[in-house]
C-alpha cells in the first residue's frame, strides 16, 4: 500500500514535517558523509545583514544557492555549506541607534563607545538567529554551526593584511577632498553607496544678485538650490566663450538664458573674467579677506540658472577642483554633523535646512534677491538613514584604483556571468571605479590599523594581531577583541621612537565581505587552527575553524557565486580588488545574478507603503516550496513581481502535478501494485514512450541545471507534467481501470525521476512524495539518492509523438474556435503538414471525437474584398455604400477577366479594392501544421454528444458521492432521456453501472450497489 495522498497538498503542513524527519534522520549530515572526498564544488555565500529579519528579496537569492547547492550534492559534489553574516558598519550601528534612542555620535560617544559594541553584537546575534531559522525554513541546507560572522577577529585581521600590502604598494593615501556626506550619520559616504540612492525632494530656487566692485548698479546673477552654501561663497565662475548681457537694471546674465530679455551691452564671458564683485556674506567671520573674483570655467552649463556659477569649494565636488586650479580659499561652513561653525554668526549651530529662510530674508532685505522659488529635482540621499546629502571637504583614508583596474579587468575576463551581458555590467563599473574610500567616521567597525607618526612623518600600518602586541606600548590586557574602544586604548611605538595612537576611523563594510574568500579559507595560515574563525566579537556565536592554507589552495576559487545584480559595485568588486589584489586572480569562475523583487503590480516594496512582505510572513502563508518555484521559473535579469496573487496562479498549477501522484496511488493501491526494478510485462508503445519521455526531463534538467538556468528547469518540468498528465494517463486510463500493472510501473517510473529532478526546486514536495512512493529498497531520502544517469533516447519516437499533441492541441482550438464543447462528436478532421501522425489516427480520433481524420488537405483560404475607399469614394459616390454592403455579404460574381461585379459596378481588384487573406472558420495554423474541423452536426452525432454529456454529469455524482473507484452503481434518468438508451452498454461501461433504467424522476439519479 502506498499512503493515499490527501485532495489537495497543505504545503505549509508537509514541509514542517519534512523539516522534523530531516532533522530528526540527520539526512543533510548523511548527505555530507556521503559525499566526503567526493569532487569538490565550490561555493562562497555573500553575507547577509544580520541586522533584520529576512524581506521577501532575500529569499530569492537564498532559493537560487540552495537549489545549486543541492543540485551539486545530488550529483555527488563534495561542498563547505559556510554561511556567512555581516555583522558590522552602519547598517548595525543605525538599527542600534534607533532601539537606543540615539540620534548623533555626540549621543553614542555619551552611551559609551563599549556599551554601543555590545549592544551591537547582541543585536547581531539575534538577527543571526532568526535569519537562521528563517532560511532554514525555505529549506536552505547549510552548515549552521559554522557560520562566518564578519566582526570576528580573524576577518579583521586579514582585512589589516589586505590593507598593509596595499600600503606596501603605495596605493593607500589620505584624500582631501569634497565628499558626499550624511549629516545624521557624521561620515562621508563611498562611490558604491550613491549609486541608485536618490529621492524627489523640493528645495529653494534662488535667483541671487552679486554686486559687481566698480560698476555701479550692475550684478551678476546666480542660480543656487542650497542657499547655506552662499555663505561660503569665494567665486563666480562664466564660460569664457559664451555671451553674456547686462539689462537695464543691472543684471548679468548669459544671452541665452533669458531670449526675452533686452539687453543694452554684450560681453564674451572671458571678458567678465578678473572682475571682483561683493560676496553675499561679506560680513561674517569667516569671510574676512576673502576677495570674490570672477573665474573662467568651460563647463559652465547654459541649460539652466543664469550662466553665471556661484562657487563655494568646501560645498561642492566642482568647487573644490576650481579652487585647486584658480588657488580660491576653501570655506567649510558646516561640521560633521552638519551644523554650522562659529565664524558663520548668526548661522553658528544651525543645520543647512534651518539656514535657508535667514539666509532669503538678508538677502531680500539688502535687495539681493533677483526672484526666489522652490524647484523638485533627484537629490542624493543617504543609503541608510534617507538623510539628504551634503558636500564637506573631509580628509578620507583611499586606496587608489589605477593600477588594479587593468587586473582586475584581466580577472572578470575568466568570469562566466549568467546571464552574460552581466559581465559587461562588471566591465563598465571597474573601468569607471574611482579610488576607493575605505573610511568612515563611526564606531562599531573594522579598526583601520593605521598609525601615523607626527615626529617622522611615516605611517605604520599593522598587518595582523601579532604585529600589534610587537609594537604595542600599552593596553594589550583591556584588549578584549579589535574593536573600538578598545583597540583604541592600544599604542604602539614608531620605527623612530614616537608613540603613535591609531587613526579613529574605521572601515568601509565591503572591506569585511570582500575579505571573506581568504579568512574562511585559511589562506597562508601555516596550522589548522579548531574554531580558530570564533575570534573576536565572533567567539560564543560560531564554531567555524580557521583552515590551514592547504585548505585555502583546495577551496579558492569558488566555482560559483550568486547575489543580486547592485553587488556588482559592492560585493563582487570588493571581493574582486581584494584578491586580485593578493592573489591576481579571480575569486570567483562563475556568478548568478539576478534583478529586484517588486511587489506584484510592479512597484518596489517598502515597508512603509503597507506592500513589503516579510520572509517569515511569506513561508508561514505560501510555504517555501511554492516561493522557491516562483523564483526559480522567473528569468533572474528581470525584475520580479512576487505576491499572494502570482504564488496562487503557481499552486493552482502544482496541482496538476499533485494530481497525477495522486492518481497514480489511488489505482496502484486498488491493484495491489508494488514497484520492482524492472516493467511487470511487455510495454505499450505509449509506455515506451514515456520511458522515452522520462529520459528527456532528466537531460534537459540537467543541462539547465549545469548551465545554472533555472527558468529552463521550470518550463521543461511544466511540459512534462503537461505530457505525463494530459497525454499519458489520460491516453491510459482505461489500462488503469483495470489495473494493468504495466501501465502502473511506467507511470511510477516517470513520477519517481521527476521527484528527484526537480528536488532542488521543491525539497520538501519532492521529499515527501519520493517518501510515499519510494521502492522498498532505494534510500529514505530523495537526496540520498543518485542523480539519474542520463542515456541516449528515441528522439523521433518524441518527435512523433509531439507532433501528435500539437495535431490535439490544434484541433481542440479549431473546436474552440467554432464554439463546439469537447463532448461533441465530429465527422472529419483534417490535417496538413504532418509527418508522423498518420500512424496516430486512433489517438486524434478518440482524442478529438471525430469519426474520421483526412490527411494532406490544403487548408482552404479565402479573400475577403473591401473597396478602397479613396478611389471608389469619388467614383461610386453614393453607389458606394450598397458596393460596400455586396462586398462583406460575399454577394459578387467573378468576370473572366479578373474583375468582380458588385451591386453592378465592375470591380479592378489591384486598383479598386482591399484584399485580405483570411483562414476558414474551422482552420487553425501552427507553423507548419494546420488542423480543421468540419462541424456541420447530424442527429446522430447530437445524440453521441448527449450521451457523454451524461456520463460526464454521472462520473461528477459518483465522485461527489465519495464513491469508490470499484463501486458499482445502478442509475436511474428521467424519460426525457429514453432515447439515450441506444447507448446503453456504453454507459454502463463508462461509469461502472450494472443497469440504466428510465424512470419519473426530474434529474438523473445513481445508486450505490451493496
Ligand atoms: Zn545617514
Ligand atoms: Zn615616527
Amino acid at each position: 500500500m502506498f499512503e493515499p495522498l490527501p485532495q489537495y497538498p497543505d504545503h505549509v503542513a508537509l514541509e514542517e514535517e519534512i523539516l522534523a524527519w530531516w532533522d530528526a534522520e540527520g539526512v543533510f549530515d548523511r548527505l555530507r558523509e556521503r559525499n566526503r572526498g567526493g569532487p569538490r564544488f565550490s561555493f562562497m555565500d555573500g553575507p547577509i545583514t544580520a541586522n533584520n529579519p529576512m524581506a521577501a528579496h532575500h529569499c530569492w537569492g537564498r532559493t537560487l544557492k540552495d537549489v545549486f547547492q543541492r543540485y551539486k550534492a545530488l550529483r555527488g559534489f563534495d561542498q563547505r555549506y559556510q554561511n556567512g553574516f555581516d555583522c558590522q558598519g552602519l547598517w548595525v550601528e543605525v538599527g542600534v541607534e534607533r532601539d537606543l534612542g540615539l540620534n548623533s555620535k555626540r549621543e553614542i560617544e555619551e552611551y559609551g563607545l563599549a556599551e554601543f559594541a555590545e549592544r551591537c553584537k547582541q543585536r547581531v546575534a539575534e538577527y543571526a538567529e532568526v535569519i537562521t531559522q528563517q532560511s532554514r525554513r525555505l529549506g536552505m541546507w547549510m552548515d549552521w554551526d559554522n557560520d562566518y560572522y564578519t566582526h570576528s577577529d580573524t576577518n579583521i585581521e586579514y582585512i589589516w593584511r589586505f590593507l598593509k600590502e596595499c600600503h606596501e604598494r603605495g596605493w593607500l593615501y589620505k584624500g582631501h577632498r569634497s565628499v558626499e556626506w550624511c549629516p545624521r550619520c557624521g561620515t562621508s559616504l563611498s562611490q558604491h553607496e550613491l549609486i541608485n540612492s536618490y529621492a524627489e525632494l523640493t528645495h529653494p530656487s534662488l535667483y541671487v544678485r552679486f554686486p559687481l566692485k566698480g560698476r555701479k548698479g550692475e550684478s551678476l546673477v546666480v542660480w543656487t538650490t542650497t542657499p547655506w552654501t552662499l555663505p561660503a561663497n569665494v567665486a563666480a565662475a562664466v564660460k569664457p566663450d559664451a555671451e553674456y548681457g547686462v539689462t537695464e537694471g543691472g543684471d548679468w546674465w548669459a544671452v541665452e538664458r533669458r531670449p526675452d530679455a533686452t539687453f543694452v551691452r554684450r560681453v564674451r564671458g572671458d571678458e567678465l573674467v578678473g572682475l571682483e564683485y561683493e560676496g553675499p556674506f561679506d560680513s561674517l567671520p569667516a569671510q574676512q579677506g576673502v576677495v570674490h573674483p570672477v573665474i573662467p570655467w568651460d563647463d559652465v552649463a547654459l541649460t539652466e540658472g543664469t550662466g553665471i556659477v556661484h562657487i563655494a569649494p568646501g560645498c561642492g565636488a566642482e568647487d573644490f577642483e576650481l579652487s585647486r586650479v584658480h588657488d580660491l580659499p576653501v570655506l567649510m561652513p558646516i561640521n560633521e554633523a552638519g551644523r554650522f561653525y562659529e565664524p558663520y554668526g548668526e548661522f553658528e549651530g544651525r543645520s543647512t535646512e534651518d539656514v535657508e529662510g535667514p539666509i532669503v530674508v538678508e538677502l531680500e532685505r539688502r535687495n539681493l534677491l533677483f526672484e526666489a522659488g522652490s524647484i523638485i529635482h533627484r537629490y542624493p540621499i543617504c543609503w541608510r538613514c534617507a538623510t539628504p546629502l551634503v558636500f564637506r571637504i573631509a580628509d578620507d583614508w583611499m586606496i587608489r584604483a589605477d593600477e588594479i583596474r587593468q587586473p582586475m579587468l584581466d580577472a572578470n575576463a575568466t568570469v562566466e556571468w549568467t546571464p552574460d551581458f552581466y559581465s559587461k555590467r562588471m566591465d563598465d563599473w571597474l573601468r569607471n571605479m574611482g579610488d576607493w574610500n575605505i573610511s568612515r567616521r563611526r564606531y562599531f567597525g573594522l579598526p583601520l590599523p593605521f598609525y601615523p607618526c607626527a615626529s617622522c612623518g611615516q605611517l605604520t600600518v599593522v598587518g595582523s594581531l601579532e604585529e600589534l602586541r610587537e609594537r604595542a606600548t600599552g593596553g594589550l590586557e583591556q584588549l578584549k577583541e579589535l574593536h573600538r574602544p578598545w583597540i583604541d586604548e592600544v599604542p604602539i611605538r614608531c620605527d623612530c621612537g614616537a608613540e603613535l595612537r591609531r587613526v579613529p576611523e574605521v572601515g568601509d563594510a565591503w572591506l569585511d565581505a570582500g575579505i571573506v574568500p581568504f579568512s574562511t579559507l585559511g589562506w597562508q595560515n601555516p596550522e589548522w587552527k579548531p574554531r580558530g574563525y570564533a575570534t573576536g566579537a565572533a567567539a560564543g556565536v560560531t564554531n567555524a575553524d580557521l583552515p590551514d592554507h592547504g585548505y585555502w589552495e583546495k577551496w579558492y576559487p569558488a566555482d560559483w557565486v550568486s547575489e543580486m545584480r547592485e553587488q556588482i559595485r559592492l560585493w563582487f568588486y570588493s571581493q574582486s580588488f581584494m584578491s586580485v589584489t593578493l592573489t591576481g586572480r579571480s575569486p570567483y569562475r562563475s556568478v548568478l545574478t539576478y534583478e529586484k523583487l517588486l511587489d506584484e503590480h510592479g512597484r518596489e516594496m517598502h515597508r512603509s507603503w503597507g506592500n513589503a512582505i516579510d520572509a517569515a510572513e511569506a513561508l508561514q502563508n505560501i510555504g517555501a516550496d511554492v516561493i522557491r518555484f516562483m523564483f526559480c521559473e522567473h528569468v533572474p535579469s528581470q525584475n520580479l513581481k512576487f505576491g499572494y496573487g502570482p504564488a496562487e496562479e503557481i499552486k493552482r498549477r502544482l496541482l496538476t502535478f499533485w494530481n497525477s501522484v495522486k492518481f497514480f496511488v489511488d489505482y496502484a493501491n486498488v491493484a495491489g501494485f508494488r514497484p520492482g526494478p524492472e516493467a511487470p510485462g511487455e510495454l505499450q508503445p505509449l509506455d515506451v514512450w514515456l520511458l522515452e519521455r522520462t529520459e528527456q526531463l532528466v537531460a534537459e534538467l540537467t543541462e539547465a541545471y549545469e548551465r545554472y538556468w533555472t527558468p529552463a528547469v521550470m518550463r521543461s518540468f511544466d511540459v512534462f507534467v503537461d505530457d505525463l498528465s494530459n497525454w499519458y494517463i489520460r491516453r491510459s486510463r482505461r489500462r488503469f481501470w483495470n489495473g494493468d500493472e504495466v501501465a502502473l510501473w511506467t507511470l511510477w517510473h516517470a513520477l519517481v525521476r521527476s521527484f528527484q529532478t526537480v528536488s532542488p526546486v521543491m525539497p520538501f514536495l519532492a521529499e515527501f512524495l519520493w517518501r510515499r512512493l519510494r521502492a522498498e529498497d532505494a534510500p529514505e531520502s530523495v537526496f540520498l539518492a543518485p542523480w539519474p544517469e542520463t542515456r541516449d533516447r528515441d528522439e523521433s519516437l518524441l518527435e512523433e509523438v509531439a507532433e501528435v499533441r500539437r495535431v490535439v492541441e490544434l484541433g481542440r482550438q479549431a473546436r474552440g474556435d467554432a464554439g463546439i464543447k469537447l463532448r461533441q462528436p465530429l465527422r472529419r478532421l483534417f490535417v496538413y503538414g504532418a509527418v508522423h501522425v498518420p500512424r496516430h489516427v486512433e489517438e486524434l480520433k478518440d482524442e478529438l471525437r471525430v469519426k474520421d481524420v483526412e490527411f494532406h488537405e490544403r487548408p482552404r483560404v479565402r479573400f475577403n474584398y473591401k473597396p478602397n475607399l479613396p478611389v471608389l469614394g469619388p467614383r461610386l459616390g453614393s453607389a458606394l455604400r450598397e458596393v460596400q454592403r455586396a462586398l462583406a455579404e460575399r454577394n459578387f460574381e467573378s468576370l473572366p477577366d479578373g474583375r468582380l461585379r458588385a451591386a453592378g459596378h465592375d470591380l479592378d481588384p489591384v486598383d479598386d479594392l482591399i484584399i485580405e487573406r483570411a483562414d476558414e472558420p474551422g482552420w487553425v495554423h501552427d507553423g507548419t501544421l494546420s488542423v480543421g474541423i468540419d462541424s456541420e452536426l447530424d442527429d446522430e452525432l447530437r445524440l453521441e454528444g448527449r450521451v457523454l454529456d451524461l456520463i460526464h454529469q454521472l462520473n461528477t455524482m459518483r465522485k461527489d458521492a465519495g464513491l469508490a473507484l470499484t463501486d458499482r452503481i445502478r442509475v436511474t434518468l428521467p424519460q426525457s432521456y429514453a432515447d439515450l438508451l441506444r447507448h446503453v452498454d456504453w454507459i454502463k461501461e463508462e461509469v461502472l453501472a450494472i443497469e440504466v433504467a428510465t424512470d419519473s424522476v426530474a434529474e438523473p439519479e445513481i445508486a450505490k450497489v451493496e
